[in-house]
This record gives C-alpha cells, sequence and structure tokens, in this order.
C-alpha cells in the first residue's frame, strides 16, 4: 500500500442519523477528562488536525475551526454601526472571541462558559484556536451564560454571540425565549444576536431552527439565517440565526465599510471576505422554504 494511502489504526465515527457520520482516522487520543458538565476529549487525528470532542460530539478541528469561529463573529461586528463590547456565551476554545479582538472598534468582549475544562483543553491542544485568552480586551468568565445574561446591566453589550453546544441539557435554555428576552435587554439600541443553529440539512434540527427564527421574530425585526460549509460538522452545512435592532442582516450590510473594517486583518482571514456576507444569507431552496 503507498504511503498516502496509509490507513490509521484507529476510526473515531461521529454517527449523524443511524450507522451514518464522519469518520476520522485517529493517530493517538490526547485527552480524556471529565468534567461536572461533560467528558472533554482530544484526539490527533490524520488529515484534520488535533480534534475535539465533548460527549462524543465533534466541536471543532484545527483544519477546518476557521469557517464556523469566522462566520460566528464577522458578518455581526461587519454590520453593526460600531461594535465596542460584545458578549460570547459558551464559545470555551477561544477561537469565536479570537476572531472578534481582531476588530479595532471592540474595546471589551466578555466570554462566558460555563465549564472551564474546555478552556483549559484548549489551551493545552489548540494554541492557535486559543490565542486571544492573555488578550487584554478579553474578560473571561467561567459560569453559566443564562444567569450570567439574566444579570447582565441593561444595554450593556452591542453584540452578542451565542456559541453553544446542541440544544441539550446545560445549553437548551440557551435556544429559549426566556434567554432572547434577557438578550433584548442586555444589548443596546443597534444590539445584534447571532447563535449557531445546527444544521438545517437534519429535519430534527429543522424544527429548532424553525422555532429560534420564529420566537426571535417576536423580539427583534430584522431577523435573518445564513449559512456557512463546515466539512467535520454534521451533513457539512451549518446555520446561524442573527437577529438585529436596526440594521437588516443582508440589506443595510455596507460592503465598503466592512472592507475598511477587515482590511487590518483581511490578509489573516480564511473564509469570511465582505462580498461573501450577502450570499451567506442566499439561502438554497429547501431552507428557505422553512421560513
Ligand atoms: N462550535 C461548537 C458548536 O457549534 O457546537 C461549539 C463549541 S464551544 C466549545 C461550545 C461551548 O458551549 C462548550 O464549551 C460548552 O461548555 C458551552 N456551553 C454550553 N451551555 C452553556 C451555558 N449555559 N453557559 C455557558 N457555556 C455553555
Amino acid at each position: 500500500m503507498s504511503a498516502e494511502a496509509k490507513t490509521s489504526l484507529f476510526q473515531f465515527t461521529e454517527f449523524w442519523d443511524g450507522r451514518s457520520g464522519i469518520s476520522f482516522g485517529v493517530e493517538g487520543l490526547l485527552m480524556s477528562e471529565e468534567s461536572e458538565f461533560q467528558r472533554v476529549e482530544v484526539v490527533k487525528t490524520d488529515v484534520f488536525g488535533n480534534l475535539m470532542l465533548l460527549d462524543g460530539l465533534v466541536m471543532l478541528t484545527e483544519r477546518d475551526e476557521f469557517v464556523y469561529h469566522e462566520m460566528i463573529a464577522h458578518p455581526a461586528l461587519g454590520l453593526h454601526p460600531n461594535p465596542k463590547r460584545v458578549l460570547v456565551i459558551g464559545g470555551g476554545d477561544g477561537g469565536t472571541v479570537r476572531e472578534v479582538v481582531k476588530h479595532g472598534s471592540v474595546e471589551h468582549v466578555d466570554l462566558v462558559e460555563i465549564d472551564g475544562l474546555v478552556v483549559e483543553a484548549s489551551k493545552r491542544h489548540f494554541p492557535t484556536v486559543a490565542s486571544a485568552f492573555d488578550h487584554p480586551k478579553l474578560g473571561l468568565k467561567i459560569e453559566d451564560g443564562l444567569a450570567f445574561v439574566k444579570n447582565a446591566a441593561p444595554g450593556s453589550y452591542d453584540v452578542i454571540l451565542v456559541d453553544s453546544t446542541d440544544p441539550v441539557g446545560f445549553a437548551e435554555g440557551l435556544f429559549g425565549r426566556a434567554f432572547y428576552e434577557d438578550c433584548v435587554r442586555a444589548l443596546g439600541p443597534d444590539g445584534i444576536l447571532v447563535s449557531q443553529t445546527e444544521s438545517p440539512f437534519d429535519e430534527r434540527f429543522q424544527s429548532q431552527i424553525q422555532a429560534a427564527h420564529r420566537t426571535l421574530g417576536t423580539l427583534f425585526p430584522h431577523v435573518a439565517l445564513y449559512l456557512a460549509s463546515i466539512p467535520t460538522y454534521p451533513m457539512g452545512t451549518w446555520s446561524f440565526v442573527m437577529a438585529s435592532k436596526t440594521r437588516r442582516p443582508a440589506e443595510d450590510f455596507d460592503e465598503a465599510e466592512a472592507e475598511r473594517r477587515l482590511a487590518p486583518f483581511a490578509d489573516g482571514l480564511k473564509y469570511y471576505r465582505a462580498p461573501l456576507h450577502r450570499a451567506a444569507f442566499t439561502l438554497p431552496a429547501f431552507v428557505n422554504r422553512l421560513f
């Protein structure tokens, strides 16, 4: 067998539906620890670099994490008139805040992650993802995002990014009305909320996407879904919902202004670019029919 066809001794498969899913060649187990919230594992794979699992589900790989982290952060930070104060709920791997602090307008970002072991795992095994944990603009809080937002001062954030695990267990409340109402109050007059909303290919999550869109539609004047292609996430297509108090997510996006904001770090971006913004909100027919 030629060298390039070498297979690893072990395979890890994340099952998406039935016995179908994605399979990785595993070169070795780097970490396996249980926190009070979940099992945190890191494996070294043959072609996706290090891979983090939470309770056996793929959270990020070194090879394609840039897609998700750029696409959860830059659309909102490119749309908001002047984003200064940002809140990230979840996101304990640090990838989202790594993108947020690139924006010159941002004065402070709070990262509220319930599980400190996730932060620890990322610092140990994903140094390029965890690179912003010592950034002077970052405030790291290891606590429940639900309670944090409930107690946040009114109008204290310009952008809230919900970078959480799937809507089950301690993350379930992050997809509900009460949380969204707290976000409305915590956001300033031009506030924007973005939440990851799973894969539109998976019928089990289509109703979740519809529910989030519907609930946010009763709380924000402008709500829109956008997509990104993430090879290692279930079904390969991922969705985000954006809810905005003043600017319409796609129609009011000022591409020239976004280019200006991105210019200092655009060379380092690997997925998001200003012309892609509106395209991401242009949905395939089967997704568009959900609304
Ligand atoms: N990109 C991943 C995805 O789309 O599934 C998310 C990665 S990030 C590691 C998800 C984080 O959300 C986890 O570290 C988890 O501990 C955190 N989380 C879940 N529920 C939370 C809550 N109620 N408050 C704060 N963090 C929470």
